[in-house]
């Protein structure tokens, strides 16, 4: 990045800043009008733009904003990219339909950023350019409808009431007592309530508020609701806390530092209980006292109930907090006050890395290992990257935080391009539970995943009145082979992942590189004769714990019973209120649950997840491991964590026992070296799906074949094998990954391979392209 370029997107405001982005890497054709034609990024799965003419006396649309196009036969909403000189030869140019956005809308930085986006992860632009605006409002452009400006919803306000009545309104006031509570209510008002609001706490009908509307006394007014899903909800009251220790000092003086200098990214490790929150708040403060705006990412905004707290405590209602359950109003709403300014404080999901802030001079990733900072559809970009790239287009601070980095972040901070900050220990040295190891292969089994230790670690728990955790990851659709002797499970030679086992062949399948065996008779370890592939369900779990424990209250928590919004909350309400003695569940339970009731998590088997057929299984389960040990002695109990596996000493089960960061990462790191995958190399999954899987299948082999041939310099190619999940939606699916040292190469291949995409794999087929991949399935 240049340095004129970071000038200039230091002041996104200034008049012109939108179009003048000579400097800064931005789409091409950000210039003065040249001519009346225009470039016009659409919303949908295309992967180029196209141009339409602005109609006469109509001034042109700035870079980023809103216009309408017809496409086809349809009506579409549709982003300026910039004026062009000439249309493509030979092809009818349409007038455009309307300017929704006269003045810009985006910055230069952000337009700046939905262009790398788009180039980066090989997306359309039109779909990433719709990441900057609210969804609902301008963009349910539906056939025939014209796009209106989008606009929160307006509901009636009470305001406070400011010159008292004078003497002889106050008798008349004194005979309506109903009139009386009004206005007294009214008066201690600090500002403008929603009426309903008011009636609620007030203990006031709506028609008296009217009545003394009517008198003059009052004013009511429609006004936008800016409703925020918390601003209602009684939030956990922070604890006060005392200085800064001296590591959380150091962490924060750093962030100061690059925040009135350079700028740039961070990572901030440390377990939890360490103090990060703390230094994000610290950080927050720091930016808003320079007059700039933040952005605080969390993995789901739904689970961040005491983050936000602490947020709201420090800085009241400059905090605008972006929610999934927030109605399309509300969400315009909230984008109105972010771009207003009225809110320079943003905490949400991944998606609000993209709220209207204009410049973010910070932007914290809390949990930034989280895969939740993965979108899993197109534009596929990792939210995590994404925002330290934006902090460098903008000479801003970005900020990840972590008690188990990833990979490439770690990578990137030993490789001098992130600061590393560490805090050591819990706050208060408080300790970190130990994780007990259970060998399965050397206990007694009472029931169906419950052996002898964790029966007796859950008879003295349920004893003692604590409640207890029993985490089994999702089994879903992949089924390893393991010997149950000795715990040895089937992998694939090449690609070392965990062998699919297909019932129907039978036959062993590797997902990645389409390796294929029969499955053996006897293990090939140690001869034993018993092979499973079944493994374990929740459903199970729960069955034998309650056959074993009847009086127990038990809850069950997984796909299955979370499906509608809110279940996660309401078992974490009961948990709280000790409603439930023994919680099963996925790991999805793992997260923001903080209960200090928790005296015993137990891990039904680690061995699910080491053997989940991915390249990332092996970090998955030590994430998982670390997240779930935290999770046990919260409170005034010391906790218990009893882990179940085959493989006691695998390295990543003791790494994780021993809470060992730095054991697993230098043998992770080896491993990966080892098989050409990230972060030692750059990777790409490439999909091809269709209704057909003999067409599938054939457009995956000439995918194969051109690549193999030519054009892919410096690229590996593995595959095409069959996609882990080999139908989805009624699609069957076939995959290839690209492996490089060379971001540069595995971009140039991709471009040149979606140039080429549908003579490749047919019309019926689709290709998709998943860079910086989270999982192959
Ligand atoms: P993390 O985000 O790493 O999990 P937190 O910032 O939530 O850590 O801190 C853990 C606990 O310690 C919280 O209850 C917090 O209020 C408290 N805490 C944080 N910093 C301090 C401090 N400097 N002095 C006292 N208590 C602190
Ligand atoms: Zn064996
Ligand atoms: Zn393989």
């Amino acid at each position: 990045m240049s340095s004129a370029g970071r000038r200039e997107a230091d002041r996104p405001d200034s008049p012109g800043a939108a179009r003048s982005a000579d400097a800064i890497p931005a789409p091409a054709g950000l210039r003065p009008p040249v001519s009346d034609l225009v470039d016009v990024a659409l919303p949908l799965p295309l992967d180029r733009t196209f141009v339409y003419r602005v109609p006469e006396g109509v001034s042109p649309p700035p870079a980023g904003g809103r216009v309408v196009v017809g496409f086809g036969r349809r009506r579409v909403v549709g982003f300026a990219v910039g004026p062009v000189a000439a249309a493509p030869a030979g092809v009818r140019v349409r007038p455009l339909l309307e300017v929704v956005d006269r003045e810009p809308v985006l910055s230069a930085s952000e337009i700046a950023l939905a262009g790398w986006i788009a180039r980066y992860y090989v997306a359309p632009l039109g779909l990433v350019l719709r990441l900057f605006f609210p969804p609902g409002g301008t963009y349910a452009v539906a056939e025939g409808e014209a796009a209106a400006p989008a606009r929160a919803p307006e509901r009636l306000h009470v305001l406070p009431a400011d010159a008292p009545p004078a003497g002889e309104d106050l008798d008349a006031l004194a005979r309506a007592p109903a009139q009386q509570a009004v206005w007294e209510a009214a008066r201690r008002l600090p500002g403008p309530v929603e009426q309903a609001a008011f009636c609620r706490s007030a203990g006031v009908s709506p028609g008296a508020v009217r009545a003394l509307a009517l008198r003059g006394w009052i004013r009511v007014e429609p006004r936008p609701v800016d409703r925020d899903p918390y601003a209602d909800a009684p939030l956990p009251e922070p604890a006060p806390e005392g200085p800064l220790t001296e590591a959380q000092a150091t962490a924060v003086a750093a962030i100061r530092e690059a925040l009135t200098g350079e700028g740039g990214a961070l990572l901030l490790e440390g377990v939890t209980g360490s103090g990060k929150t703390r230094v994000y708040v610290e950080a927050v403060a720091a930016t808003l006292e320079a007059g700039g705006r933040a952005i605080v990412l969390v993995p789901e905004i739904g689970l961040a109930a005491p983050t936000v707290a602490r947020f709201r405590a420090r800085f009241g209602d400059r905090v605008a907090v972006l929610h999934s359950g927030l109605s399309d109003g509300e969400r315009v709403g909230a984008w109105r006050r972010i771009r207003e300014g009225l809110s320079p404080v943003v905490i949400g999901a991944r998606s609000a890395l993209f709220a209207p802030v204009g410049r973010a001079a910070l932007v914290v990733v809390d949990e930034e290992h989280d895969a939740a900072y993965k979108q899993d559809e197109t534009p596929r970009y990792w939210a995590r990257d994404v925002a330290v790239y934006r902090a460098a287009l903008e000479g801003a601070v970005a900020v990840l935080g972590s008690a188990t980095p990833a990979l490439e972040t770690r990578t990137n901070a030993d490789a001098g391009k992130y600061a590393r900050r560490v805090l050591p220990a819990r706050i208060r040295d408080r300790p970190l539970p130990p994780v007990e190891v259970v060998d399965l292969a050397a206990v007694e089994m009472v029931a169906p995943g419950l052996s002898r230790p964790l029966v007796e670690a859950m008879e003295s728990a349920l004893g003692a009145g604590d409640q207890t955790i029993l985490f089994l990851n999702r089994r879903g659709f992949s089924a390893f082979l393991q010997c149950l002797d000795c715990g040895w499970v089937a992998g694939c030679p090449n690609c070392r992942i965990s062998l699919t086992f297909h019932r129907a062949a039978p036959r062993l399948l590797c997902h990645y590189c389409a390796h294929a065996e029969p499955p053996p008779t006897a293990c090939p370890e140690c001869a034993g004769r018993e092979l499973d592939h079944r493994g374990l369900g929740t459903q199970q779990v729960e069955d034998a714990v309650a056959a074993r424990f009847p009086t127990a209250r038990i809850t069950r928590m997984d796909l299955d019973t979370t499906g509608p919004r809110g279940a996660h909350a309401r078992i974490y309400s009961a948990m709280t209120a000790r409603e439930i003695d023994v919680l099963v569940g996925t790991q999805m339970i793992a997260k923001g649950f903080d209960l200090p009731g928790v005296a015993l998590v137990g891990v039904v088997s680690a061995d699910t997840a080491l053997h989940f057929p991915d390249f990332r299984s092996a970090e998955r389960t030590f994430q998982l491991l670390v997240q779930v040990a935290g999770r046990a002695g919260r409170g005034d109990v010391p906790g218990r964590v009893l882990v179940q596996t085959w493989m006691p000493r695998h390295p990543v089960i003791t790494a994780a026992a021993a809470h060992d960061y730095e054991s697993f990462l230098r043998r992770e790191m080896v491993e990966r070296s080892g098989l050409g995958y990230p972060p030692a190399r750059r990777l790409a999954n490439v999909v091809v799906s269709g209704p057909e899987e003999s067409a599938v299948e054939a457009g995956a082999e000439r995918v194969a074949k051109r690549l193999r041939g030519r054009g892919a310099r410096g690229v590996e190619v593995v595959g095409p094998a069959p996609c882990p999940l080999e139908r989805l939606r009624g699609r069957a699916r076939w995959h290839l990954l690209l492996k490089s040292e060379s971001a540069a190469a595995l971009e140039w291949t991709l471009w040149e391979l979606v140039g080429a995409a549908e003579r490749l794999v047919g019309s019926s087929a689709r290709l998709e392209i998943d860079r910086d991949p989270l999982d192959l399935l």
